[in-house]
């Protein structure tokens, strides 16, 4: 065992979220001094260890005196003036996710990684799936579940890392096999300077891949498409779109519930599981089945992985049956492009529970595409005024404040058919902890009608 590996040397670890406590905890079990910093004045020592200490207020560029690495937590941001003088002074600063990789470095299997600004969750735990269903010991986490550095004290086959674009930037040395990019729009600007840097943190899933490795994008993104350009490995591309201009190394084509591969030996799939509704759904399932394929796994093994994908909570998560009515929780639709997703997903004979912390965009196109599917608007939360602005020349409105007397009446006006869906379009701040809080309250609630 390589224990105590990092004997004698000094990590400074910024920030003590959930992927700073894994960083802490693996250092101390390898042997190492750990300074852990956090912004949060008031946070406590988590470890005894005499070989751990916490320095908890604003970060000071005497931190990392005598420090041999530096990792960063995703949360903290990688233009942080301490950090650049720090960099710039040669001290080895790294991400959370590089130190995974480093600890890895005997590791038995490839790194498959995902990134985008949407659907990363599902894809990463979809492409889990069709690896087990292919008999694979494989590790799924990164920014979703489990952080990386914990990947190191088991030996997996295959290791599938969500990857946020900031967990992008603290990477270097990180190879990836198979690099995805599932699409890019406006997000997170407020941590960027522009969308061209945003991009850039996501191109950097490109930097380091092996001369076997591939790369798999959306071939509908024109944005995404440009930054593969970057991509030193054969290029693949999904499309919802047949007639898609063809310069990639291979394409997956879907349209409604199949998609077909135009290479190998071009395979047909099905996409028939609820958990995976929708045409996003289907675009999450061509670049999740792609990487599978390229990594070697078989049609039928991809086919049974997407049978049973159980899908992840809060995302359309089916919760029950109640006397023909279908209650659904998409409680992670914190904004109005999810909430769209979920309304374009279903067929309709809809009752939305919607509202919460609005994010001041317009619900316009909501309101569009709830026309013939939606049967009333339960709101609930903060924003209940301006959906009521935005819904009530063509729906029916029935404001309910909160989440409680919401499930109670969607029952008493649904019949047999149709579907009850949480997708609120807002944050949940100004009544619940967070989404999954939300979601969970919401679940709750509908297993006990
Ligand atoms: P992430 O991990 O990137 O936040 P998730 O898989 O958790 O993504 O999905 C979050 C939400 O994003 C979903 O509820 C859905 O509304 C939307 N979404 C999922 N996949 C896609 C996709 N491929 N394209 C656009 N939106 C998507």
């Amino acid at each position: 065992m390589p224990v105590l590996r990092y004997g004698g040397m000094k990590f400074v670890v910024i920030g003590l979220g959930k992927s700073g406590l894994s960083a802490c905890t693996q250092l101390l079990d390898l042997g190492a001094t750990v300074v852990a910093c956090d912004e949060n004045a008031s946070a406590t020592a988590p470890f005894a260890s005499p070989r751990f200490s916490l320095k908890a207020g604003p970060l000071s560029p005497d931190f990392f005196v005598g420090a041999d690495v530096v990792v960063v937590s995703p949360g903290v941001p990688w233009s942080k003036p301490e950090l650049v003088t720090a960099r710039n002074a040669g001290v080895d600063v790294i991400g959370e996710i590089e130190l995974g990789a480093r600890l890895l470095d005997q590791r038995a299997g490839p790194i498959l990684s995902i990134t985008g600004t949407n659907g990363k969750s599902t894809t990463t735990a979809l492409l889990g799936e069709l690896m087990k269903a292919a008999g694979k010991n494989t590790f799924v986490g990164g920014n979703l579940g489990l952080p990386f550095t914990e990947a190191w004290s088991h030996t997996y086959d295959t290791y599938v890392v969500e990857l946020s674009s900031f967990q992008l930037e603290g990477m270097s040395q990180t190879e990836i096999y198979g690099a995805a990019i599932l699409n890019l729009t406006p997000d997170h600007i407020d941590r960027y300077a522009s969308e061209v840097e945003y991009g850039k943190a996501k191109a950097r899933i490109f930097q380091k891949q092996p001369k076997n490795g591939f790369a798999v994008v959306n071939a509908d993104d024109a944005a995404v498409v440009a930054l593969s350009k970057a991509a030193t490995v054969p290029v693949y591309g999904f499309t919802l779109n047949s007639q898609v201009k063809d310069t990639f190394a291979g394409l997956a084509i879907g349209t409604g519930d199949t998609f077909t591969f135009n290479f190998g030996n071009r395979d047909s799939y099905v996409v028939r599981n609820r958990a995976l509704r929708g045409s996003h759904n289907l675009q999450n399932a061509m670049a999740a089945s792609m990487m599978a394929s390229l990594s070697g796994v078989s049609r039928e093994a991809i086919q049974q992985g997407l049978d049973s994908f159980p899908g992840l909570a809060h995302r359309l998560e089916f919760v029950r049956d109640v006397n023909g009515v279908e209650f659904i929780n998409d409680s992670k639709a914190t904004n109005v492009d999810s909430s769209l997703m979920a309304l374009k997903a279903l067929k309709g004979n809809i009752w939305l529970i919607a509202g919460g912390k609005g994010k001041g965009a317009p619900y316009d196109p909501l309101v569009e595409a709830a026309a013939g599917k939606v049967k009333g608007v339960l709101t609930i939360g903060a924003d209940a005024p301006a959906l009521r602005e935005a819904f009530s020349k063509n729906f029916a409105i029935h404001e309910c404040q909160i989440l409680e007397n919401a499930v109670e009446l969607a029952r008493k006006l649904a019949v047999p058919g149709d579907i009850v869906l949480l997708s609120p379009a807002c944050a949940s701040y100004d009544q619940f902890k967070n989404f999954e809080h939300r979601g969970d309250r919401f679940k709750l609630l509908v297993r006990s009608l």
